[in-house]
């Protein structure tokens, strides 16, 4: 019975039953990462992501203040 519960993790979007050493769920393609508190596994970091989001925001301020305030 435990090894059953040591045996999988669960996807954190949909709950889904996903191998220890799966990257990826296989119900709804979300990457997932290390297992977490509960059996639920981690959403890994998108460091990309979160690049891409701070370029844009950057941007975003920088063109408001060249277009108003300069
Ligand atoms: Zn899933």
């Amino acid at each position: 019975m435990n090894d059953l519960l040591h045996a999988f993790k669960k996807c954190p979007e949909c709950l889904a039953n996903l191998k220890m050493d799966a990257d990826r769920c296989h119900e709804c393609k979300t990457k997932v990462g290390p297992v977490g508190k509960r059996g639920i596994a981690k959403r890994p970091v998108d460091w990309l992501g979160y690049l891409l989001a701070i370029t844009f925001s950057t941007a975003i301020v920088y063109f408001i203040w060249w277009a108003f305030l300069k």
